[in-house]
């Protein structure tokens, strides 16, 4: 059985028709890309999967559970965790509150302190700047901040990652996949949407391309790099 299983999702904003009717699944421990240009859905998929768009048809079915009917902290609870384009960190509060900010579903203190030495063991940076505020740290370490945040979640098996690349520098860029890579090798499956399609399909292991709210193609990463259409839309 796939662990995320989305069959013929259904998504509109009024008249506006955002996810027209997609299917994909994926296996627990992946790293799945969707990709496509500006608009394409990709954005309102992981907000229907989280609970924070209602689906209009269809299902999201994650470990045999159906999501379209819970609530977006119940679905936190099952495990899934959301990092939003533009990160979105407390600006005001430190970098330790924000991580425990993410453990907030979590009772027990001592997984809690186990969870936060996870995190900081694989961000060195965010251990050196536990007591500084949020706001005043650089765009790449508050991408750190959001994904060491989206880590205290519950378990972390799911981890949806919107944009992790937007507004960084590409030397920042590749430090922070570096991690994303290291974080899915550590167990927790990532469902990843990423304009550049390089960078997503050298980090996913399958993929799918949306085009106005429909999936055009999908396959194996290394099949849609080397596939022509691909190359000549997006690389
Ligand atoms: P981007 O990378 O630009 O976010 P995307 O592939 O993630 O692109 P979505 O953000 O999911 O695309 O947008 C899909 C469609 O839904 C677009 O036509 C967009 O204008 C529209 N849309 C998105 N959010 C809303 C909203 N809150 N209200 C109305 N329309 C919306």
């Amino acid at each position: 059985m796939s662990m995320l299983e989305v069959k013929d999702l259904h998504v509109s904003y009024g008249a506006i028709k955002a996810v027209q009717g997609i299917s994909f699944e994926m296996e627990q421990g992946e790293t799945v890309a969707l990709i496509g240009s500006n608009g394409a859905g990709k954005s309102t998929t992981l907000r229907t999967i989280s609970g924070l768009e209602k689906a209009k048809s269809g299902s999201i079915v994650f470990q045999g559970q159906e999501l379209t009917k819970l609530k977006p902290h119940q679905i936190v609870e099952l495990g899934i965790a959301h990092v939003p384009e533009g990160r979105r960190v407390f600006a005001r509060m430190s970098v330790d509150e924000n991580l425990r900010m993410g453990a907030n579903i979590i009772k027990d203190r001592a997984q809690i302190k186990q969870d936060l030495e996870r995190v900081y063991d694989i961000f060195p940076r965010l251990r050196e700047r536990m007591k500084q505020q949020a706001g005043t740290l650089s765009g790449g370490e508050q991408q750190m901040l959001a994904l060491g945040r989206a880590l205290m979640t519950n378990g972390s098996l799911l981890m949806m990652l919107d944009e992790p690349s937007m507004g960084l520098a590409p030397i920042i860029v590749e430090e922070v996949f570096k991690i994303i890579r290291q974080i899915n090798e550590s167990g927790t499956s990532i469902l990843l949407i990423e304009q550049n399609a390089f960078l997503a399909l050298t980090t996913a292991s399958h993929a799918y391309v949306l085009e106005t709210g429909k999936i055009t193609m999908q396959g194996k990463s290394s099949d849609l790099l080397a596939d022509k259409r691909v190359k000549d839309a997006y690389l």
